[in-house]
């Protein structure tokens, strides 16, 4: 038989890359909590028509990206592409509208059919956050704040650009996808064939196309900003005003559309140029259509999602695990006693390694290995006394300490 393999654009994640993945999931959690924002786990599959939801969208997700099949029961099912529609969709099957606003985050594994590549992957991790039931600009700056304040305690600020834009209310939005229609008819055989095809279902995502030939028509189309009603005009400027008040720059990118076609108003991603061509790290926007498009009721939304593996990669730093203590037995007649103030020290909360065989060359080499700090060594007489033998292996010191002391040594 062939050597087995995980599927092209999975990963087994453990060690280093695990506890990297696992900082990033912590230090976003501590930050988003004082904000008052609490866990959701939601399903990882659910009914298809959570994710595409109307047949104009044309996003890359929804038209080629997503895991979809029919279970026994012949439902069609999808592994989640994205957190946002479950997460929306968790708030209106539990009714949540009475009690607004509603504050979530989420980490988990997200499926999306890509092509992989370095920072793409087709089972990769997002830990992001949705808030629920504010229309005002307050809650743009407090979730920009937030993804800012959690780049920054991950030492990556200085790494990131945010990049903002404004889509304006749905009257905006109409007022540019026709002057942007009418232009990009004008270029229509430059496009390249998706785009000729998103012309008439989706033509903002024309503006966020990868390929070249876009690209070159995109340079030159109408911007966004000039078609932007006062209220919106208003709307973005607040945004921006909040953001100067906290000191967080930002650049304004007059081509963010993004992806999914439920943005309105502000819309924003978190670059970085160390990534090649996956730079950007996080990204989000006000969603204020998706509730009442799922059938919730007229519900305002705004939220973020980040790429943990992408921010993981950006960590230079190692993250290590506290150094454990070894505890070492000298003979087999030892081997209880190691055992139970081995079990005694981890129930005071360290982090106790035990060798499980071997002379005690080999222990000690083992302890070495596992880089601890200290080593408790038992001999079979010394219990009889009622003392270890504690040996400090940054200074090479040794002395003997009684086991009530053996604690209070440690700490
Ligand atoms: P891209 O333009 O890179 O395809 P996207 O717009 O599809 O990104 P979002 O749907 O906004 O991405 O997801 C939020 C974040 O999740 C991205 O900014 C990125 O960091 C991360 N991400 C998205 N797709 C992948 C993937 N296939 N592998 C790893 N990370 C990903
Ligand atoms: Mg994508």
């Amino acid at each position: 038989m062939e050597k087995i393999q995980s599927v092209r654009g999975t990963y087994d994640l453990y060690g280093e890359a695990k506890r990297k993945l696992k900082k990033v999931i912590k230090t976003g959690s501590d930050v988003v909590e004082k904000y008052g924002f609490e866990e959701i786990e939601t399903p990882i599959f659910e009914f298809t028509e959570v994710f595409s939801r109307n047949l104009g969208d044309t996003s890359d997700i929804v038209t080629k990206e997503m895991y979809c099949f029919n279970d026994k029961g012949g439902e069609s099912l999808t592994l989640r592409p994205e957190g946002t529609a479950g997460a929306v969709r968790a708030f209106i099957s539990n009714g949540m509208q009475q009690n607004l606003p509603v504050k979530f985050y989420y980490s988990g594994p997200m499926f999306r059919y890509e092509r992989p590549q370095k920072g793409r992957q087709r089972q990769f991790t997002q830990f992001g956050i949705e808030l629920l039931g504010v229309e005002t600009p307050q809650a743009d700056i407090e979730v920009i704040s937030m993804a800012y304040e959690f780049l920054e305690k991950l030492g990556l600020a200085g790494a990131v650009t945010v990049e903002i834009n404004s889509l304006g209310d749905t009257e905006s939005r109409n007022n540019y996808r026709e002057k942007l229609v009418a232009y990009l008819k004008k270029h229509y055989e430059e496009l390249s064939e998706d785009s000729k095809k998103r012309l008439e279902r989706n033509p903002l995502r024309i503006l966020d196309s990868k390929e070249e030939c876009d690209k070159a028509v995109v340079e030159n189309a109408p911007l966004y900003a000039d078609s932007l009603n006062e209220v919106s005009k208003k709307f973005f400027a607040d945004v921006l005003k909040g953001l100067d008040n906290l000191g967080i720059k930002y650049r304004i990118n007059n081509r963010l559309v993004r992806g999914l076609d439920y943005y309105s108003h502000t819309v924003f991603e978190l670059t970085t140029d160390k990534l090649g061509a996956q730079g950007t790290v996080l990204a989000g926007g006000r969603y204020d259509g998706l509730v009442a498009q799922m059938g919730g009721g007229d519900v305002a939304g705004i939220g973020w999602a980040c790429g943990v593996e992408r921010l993981a990669m950006l960590l230079e730093e190692s993250v290590d695990l506290p150094r454990p203590i070894a505890v070492i037995p000298v003979g087999d007649d030892a081997n209880d006693k190691a055992m139970e103030i081995a079990y005694k020290l981890r129930l005071a909360g360290f982090r106790v390694e035990q060798s499980y065989s071997g002379n005690m060359k080999k222990r000690l080499a083992k302890a070495d290995k596992v880089n601890a700090v200290k080593a408790v060594i038992i001999g079979y007489d010394e219990i009889a006394k009622g003392e270890v033998t504690l040996k400090d292996f940054e200074s090479g010191e040794q002395k003997t300490v009684v086991f009530d002391n053996l604690i209070k040594e440690l700490s």
